[in-house]
Formats: structure tokens, C-alpha cells, sequence
């Protein structure tokens, strides 16, 4: 059977092994590349992107990482696990580095401090009717969307939170923390195509 994998370097990644477990996938917790070879997709979770790059890059794990996305591994990240498939990123800690693969442009903390967390429901028709209930918590947004990038859902403003690209997927917000299995479904289905 197929099996997902969950970066589990820092951050909710127990969490997502949870939803990814309810959802009846044979879940692997990956901290080093020799269990990075043995996943059919990732998910990167939310947590501090710049200690997640960091430890990446301390446990040998950038390169392999950045190699598997260049192959067409499905890879999900939400919050900081969207920063780190980012090409750019936009406020940065001195130094930081994404993985890269999303052509996109994310700002960290890109809301104010009043507002670092907040929780709306927003419509992404590609996972149905009934509105996705979204927390963000100090989230990035996705300042620009690149061509070979798609918008999956914006806030009110306009403002992009949730993007996809072939076979990588990217949320603002934390589904894994709010019953909300249909991004983690979505993502299994790639999984399942790119196994084909
Ligand atoms: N602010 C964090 C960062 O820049 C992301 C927060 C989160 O993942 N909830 O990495």
C-alpha cells in the first residue's frame, strides 16, 4: 500500500499523522532521508519555518528533500510547511532558506499582531460545498501566485491562502487542528495518481 510520510523535525506533526491516520493511510514519521525514500508523498507540517530549515539542513535532509520534489513527489505543507515549499520568501530570518517548488512568493507573519490568529470560513469549491473552517496562526499569505501556480482559496480581501501545483499543495491555515479532513483526502488522492 501506499504511504504517506509526515516531516516530523518540529512543529504539529503528530497532528497530521492523526488526520492522516483516520483517514486509514499507513503513515510514516520521517526524520531522516533514508525514511524520506520510503514515503509515496509528505506532508510538512506547521511549526517555526526557520528552525525547520534549520534542522533540515543539521540532519542532511534540504537536499534529499528538494530532490524528491524535483521528482514529483506529492507534497502538502501547511503554515510553516507552505513557507518551506515557497520559492521565495518574504521576511525572512537572516539566512533562511526554503525548500522551494511552489512558484509563489509567501510572506511570513503577514498579519498584524491584534490579528496573528484568527479563524474564518472560506469556500474552496474544489473540496465541496460546505465552507472550510480555517485557523490561522501567525500565518504567512501568499503574496504573489506565480504562473505555473493556482490559487485555491483567498480571504474576503482577495488575498491567497491556499495553492496548488502539480502534485505540491500548500494551506496558510491548519486543517489538521479543526476536523477538517478534506485537504489530507485531496492529498492522498495525489498520492494515489502519482503512484499510478
Ligand atoms: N510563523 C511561523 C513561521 O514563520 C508559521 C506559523 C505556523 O506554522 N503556524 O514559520
Amino acid at each position: 500500500g501506499l504511504r504517506v510520510g509526515v516531516l516530523a523535525l518540529q512543529g504539529d506533526f503528530r497532528e497530521h499523522a492523526q488526520v492522516l491516520r483516520a483517514l486509514g493511510a499507513n503513515v510514516a514519521l520521517v526524520r531522516r532521508s533514508e525514511e524520506l525514500l520510503q514515503v509515496d508523498g509528505l506532508v510538512i507540517p506547521g511549526g517555526e519555518s526557520s528552525v525547520m530549515d534549520k534542522l533540515a539542513r543539521t540532519f542532511g535532509l534540504a537536499e534529499p528533500l528538494r530532490a524528491a520534489i524535483r521528482g514529483g513527489l506529492p507534497v502538502y505543507g501547511t503554515c510553516a510547511g507552505l513557507i518551506m515549499l515557497a520559492d521565495t520568501i518574504l521576511g525572512g530570518m537572516n539566512g533562511q532558506q526554503s525548500l522551494g517548488g511552489l512558484d509563489i512568493a509567501v510572506r511570513r507573519n503577514a498579519f498584524g499582531s491584534q490579528t496573528a490568529s484568527f479563524e474564518t470560513d472560506l469556500d474552496i469549491p474544489a473540496l465541496g460545498e460546505k465552507p472550510v473552517h480555517a485557523v490561522f496562526i501567525r500565518a504567512p499569505i501568499v503574496e504573489t501566485v506565480g504562473h505555473r501556480a493556482t490559487a485555491l482559496a483567498t480571504l474576503a480581501d482577495g488575498r491567497c491562502v491556499a495553492v496548488e501545483q502539480g502534485n505540491l499543495l500548500g494551506t496558510s491555515f491548519h486543517p489538521e487542528i479543526t476536523g477538517e479532513y478534506r485537504f489530507h483526502q485531496y492529498f492522498l488522492q495525489k498520492l494515489v495518481a502519482a503512484a499510478r
